[in-house]
């Protein structure tokens, strides 16, 4: 197995691709703590993962709550070996009808809260410890209305970069997965309803060369392959999951006769 007796912190593991990966590291040997904001959900991530899991709850706008999450999680394994900085929000911010609020939520959440968690965890990272981060493709992709979530992102582009020489010093990498837009509760949150990928998802895969968006698990499969002893030398890196959406968008049924 790929992370045997290896310990590891996700944020939101109580969803998507959080979820998806506390599974794959599961399977893959390791022992897994998972943050999130809804206790519900968290019992659920639980008790579908088995007795590998543990869960804390913490909203990461709460810096304090959030500390606290990740040093009950180190104090319970004793060390940590892998941390998944994911937890994240998306959301619209158009000029013209964003408050400082809701621009600010999405930056503390994506930005500061992934900056916090790393630092919170880094005193439990051993050698050899891998943290991964999640980006995205709106980091580059100009989308109209989506100037903080683009930002957010293109920032968790430049932490990955900065944390990577500065947990250098301790062995540790620090890495950054670039997913494109993948199958997640996370497009029917923030009231667009429950079909809101459903509704996008045909126009949306006509600018995507594979012709498809991704399912979690190819995510997830990324992140265990920079979480494990298969990338040991592999640190500030991105790895893109766009099948081609920012890489090689002539490629796409856009673009075919
Ligand atoms: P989901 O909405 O399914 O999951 C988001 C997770 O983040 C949930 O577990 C949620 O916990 C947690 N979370 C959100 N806000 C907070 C908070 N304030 N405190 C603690 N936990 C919080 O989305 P995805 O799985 O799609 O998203 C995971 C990451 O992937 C995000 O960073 C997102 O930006 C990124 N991403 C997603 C893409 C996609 O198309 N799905 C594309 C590119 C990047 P809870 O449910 O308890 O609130």
């Amino acid at each position: 197995m790929r992370l045997d007796g290896k310990a590891a912190l996700i944020t939101g593991g109580n969803s998507g691709i959080g979820l998806a990966t506390a599974r794959v590291f599961v399977e893959q040997g390791a022992k897994v703590a998972i943050t999130g904001r809804d206790q519900a959900t968290l019992d659920e991530a639980v008790a579908s993962l088995g007795p590998n899991a543990l869960a804390f709850r913490a909203d990461i706008m709460d810096a304090a709550a959030n500390e606290a999450a990740i040093r009950a999680a180190g104090e319970a394994f004793g060390h940590l070996d892998i941390v998944v900085a994911n937890a994240g929000i998306a959301g619209g911010t158009p000029v013209g009808g964003t408050s400082a609020e809701q621009f600010g939520r999405i930056l503390t959440t994506n930005v500061t809260g992934v900056f916090l968690t790393v630092q919170a965890a880094a005193p439990y990272l051993r050698q050899g410890a891998s943290v991964v981060l999640i980006g995205s493709v709106h980091a580059v992709l100009g989308m109209p209305g989506y100037a903080a979530y683009a930002a957010s992102k293109g920032a968790v582009s430049s932490l990955g970069r900065v944390l990577a020489s500065e947990l250098a010093t301790a062995g540790v990498r620090v890495n950054v997965v670039v997913p494109g837009a993948t199958r997640t509760p996370i497009w029917s949150r923030f009231g667009r309803g429950p079909n809101a990928l459903a509704e996008m998802e045909p126009a949306m895969v006509r600018a995507v060369p594979s012709g498809r968006i991704s399912e979690v698990a190819e995510i997830a499969n990324t992140i265990l392959f920079l979480a494990s002893d298969d990338a040991t030398n592999i640190t500030a890196a991105e790895i893109v999951v766009d099948g081609g959406l920012t890489g090689a968008p002539s490629g796409a049924p856009i673009y075919r006769g």
